[in-house]
């Protein structure tokens, strides 16, 4: 039995993952719909991909794992690095909108 996750690669180091882990929270909100004020923008945050030395490092502690969601990047990385939009990777759950 083999994991589907050939495509996956590692959120941190881009080597191929070895596995998912949940993130500490599923759930991001993203605020309003532009389209529709009353109606509020959930969004459910996939699994974070990573290889076999990052998992052991996230469940160590020594990796604390971010997320960037401007529309450009909505991927994984260490946070306090930059992604790939020049903004650094936040908390999860953290509310950082402008
Ligand atoms: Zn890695
Ligand atoms: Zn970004």
């Amino acid at each position: 039995m083999t994991p589907n996750a050939t495509d996956l690669s590692c959120a941190i180091c881009g080597a191929p993952a070895t596995g998912t882990v949940e993130p500490a929270r599923k759930t991001l909100a993203r605020g309003l719909d532009p389209a529709d004020p009353s109606y509020s923008v959930t969004v459910i945050l996939p699994d974070i991909a990573l290889c076999a030395a990052h998992t052991h490092d996230l469940r160590d502690g020594g990796l604390l794992v971010g997320w960037c969601d401007d529309p450009r990047c909505r991927m994984y990385g260490e946070i306090g690095e930059p992604s790939p939009c020049g903004d650094p990777y936040t908390k999860v759950g953290a509310r950082n909108r402008a």
